[in-house]
């Protein structure tokens, strides 16, 4: 079974503060065109998305850069940023670790853009002497304050970053797989389907 971690891409999908807003125009018409097609106008951080090295760190490597088996693999949920629900996790090399806040509740609330927890410095070593190879998160950054340090911390050790997951609750203490695949876009970031394999 498939579980959905993306968010919705709509006129609705709010913007992290200073980020374009998604704009979706209708191009084509059954009208007139005989067929309906959209034009979409969005930032390479919208919605459920991965940043690059690129993003924070000048002649890193791009989206494009980075190999595609990054994406995929074996996932790990955590309840919290703490270094102690961590490590508790059993995480392994390559593992792709998710850290479920409960901030996706608040998705469309502005208080999810202003107050939100990151990572304290500890967690942050951890997940890189784990070797982890993506690391993901249900709130709208890795970080909270200017200089942006964790982002640079984990771009800089080649860890990718999802942004704004969403349903991490659901994966409770299941095993799953992880596809967390960015378009394929050569950039800073892009949004991504992100879905856990539970099961079969
Ligand atoms: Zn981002």
């Amino acid at each position: 079974m498939l579980i959905d971690l993306s968010v919705q891409l709509d006129s609705d999908t709010p913007a992290y503060p200073g980020d374009p807003h998604i704009r979706i125009e209708q191009s084509e018409r059954f009208e007139t065109d005989g067929y309906v097609g959209h034009a979409a106008t969005l930032g390479t951080h919208t919605g459920t998305h991965i940043d690059a090295p690129a993003h924070m760190i000048p002649g890193a490597p791009t989206l494009g850069d980075v190999p595609l088996d990054t994406f995929s693999g074996t996932g790990k949920v955590v309840n919290g940023l703490s270094l102690t629900a961590a490590r508790s996790a059993d995480i392994q090399p390559g593992d792709i670790v998710l850290f479920y806040t409960g901030m996706s509740d608040q998705y469309y609330d502005p208080s999810y853009f202003t107050n939100y927890p990151v990572m304290p410095d500890e967690l942050v070593d951890y997940l890189i002497s784990q070797r982890v190879k993506l690391v993901g998160l249900d709130t709208c950054s890795a970080d909270n304050q200017p200089g942006f340090p964790i982002h640079k911390k984990l771009l800089g050790a080649s860890i990718p970053i999802i942004e704004n997951l969403t349903n991490l609750a659901s994966l409770a203490n299941n095993p799953f797989q992880v596809y967390a695949l960015p378009l394929k876009f050569n950039l800073d970031g892009a949004p991504a389907r992100v879905v856990a394999q539970v099961g079969a």
